[in-house]
């Protein structure tokens, strides 16, 4: 499965095309998708470059091998590309799940992202892969006046056990399973997803919409520039499983970040696809 993923990945054009075309057919938009949400960027959309209609028979192929994207049934199948290795491709939502002893080998202080001396602005750990971006990130942020913080990181099995159970005993099981993952479910348990908010800030969950503030507007514009992508977009629910969290990041690095962006597709959209990029 990785080589098709290697293949795919070598022809980001060809799936750039592919998930445009995708983005096109008819029942996969309505008025509250994040292909709306996409539209408050101000940045040049290179959606717009690419050469709609034009597309080779190969491409034609490769956008009718993708399959509809399933249901958010609760259940506890595997993940897709579950490996330390697979992080960037590792399909997590109600159905697909991490092992409960899935832990990344490399996690380091997030501190390590944020200059000496702020130390308070991040705890928690993630995946050292990301944290030169994550320094990027916070650094331009900074230099624009918005000042971040990390609110959560790397979660464990047990301690998002724990999280879930918090948010089932406050609002009860259904809603729970919208604004909370289950054990094994959960990108913190990644190590590659992150909860910002502003350094002076609430948590950003206290907030009505952290994104229309000025450290979560700033973010949700430039976070793809760094390779962190908004895993659960506004009116995005049917399609990312989960309810709206402006705060909530996942890092695909700065090439697949770039796609997803440009495709104006969910992250589980995009990830669903690749999964079954040229598969027979
Ligand atoms: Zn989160």
């Amino acid at each position: 499965m990785r080589r098709v993923l290697v293949v795919v990945l070598s022809l980001t054009s060809l799936l750039l095309l592919a998930l445009v075309t995708v983005a096109g057919t008819p029942g996969s938009t309505d008025a509250n998708t994040p292909r709306e949400a996409s539209a408050t960027h101000n940045e040049p959309d290179p959606t717009t470059s690419a050469p709609r209609g034009t597309q080779r028979p190969a491409e034609q192929a490769v956008a009718q091998t993708v399959p509809p994207l399933p249901e958010c049934l609760v259940a506890d199948e595997p993940a897709w590309g579950g490996t330390y290795d697979e992080w960037r491709y590792t399909l997590l939502d109600t159905r697909f799940t991490l092992r409960p002893d899935y832990e990344p080998p490399d996690l380091v202080p997030v501190a390590g992202a944020f200059p000496a001396g702020t130390g308070e602005a991040a705890g928690g750990r993630l995946r050292s892969i990301l944290i030169d971006d994550l320094r990027a990130l916070v650094a331009d942020a900074a230099a624009a006046g918005r000042h971040l913080a990390v609110q959560s990181a790397y979660r464990d099995y047990a301690y998002q056990a724990q999280t879930f159970q918090y948010w089932v005993d406050a609002h009860g099981y259904d809603r729970a399973l919208t604004t909370s993952a289950r054990a094994g479910h959960s990108e913190h348990q990644l190590g590659t997803a992150l909860d910002l908010r502003s350094l002076d800030g609430p948590a950003a969950w206290d907030l009505d919409d952290w994104a229309t503030t000025p450290e979560g507007a700033w973010v949700a514009a430039n976070a793809w520039r760094y390779g962190f992508v908004m895993s659960y977009p506004l009116g995005s629910q049917p399609l990312s499983c989960y309810s709206y969290e402006p705060w909530h990041y996942r890092y695909f690095g700065r090439e697949l970040a770039a796609v997803i962006h440009a495709s104006g597709l969910t992250a589980r959209e995009v990830l669903w696809t690749l999964a079954h990029g040229g598969a027979p």
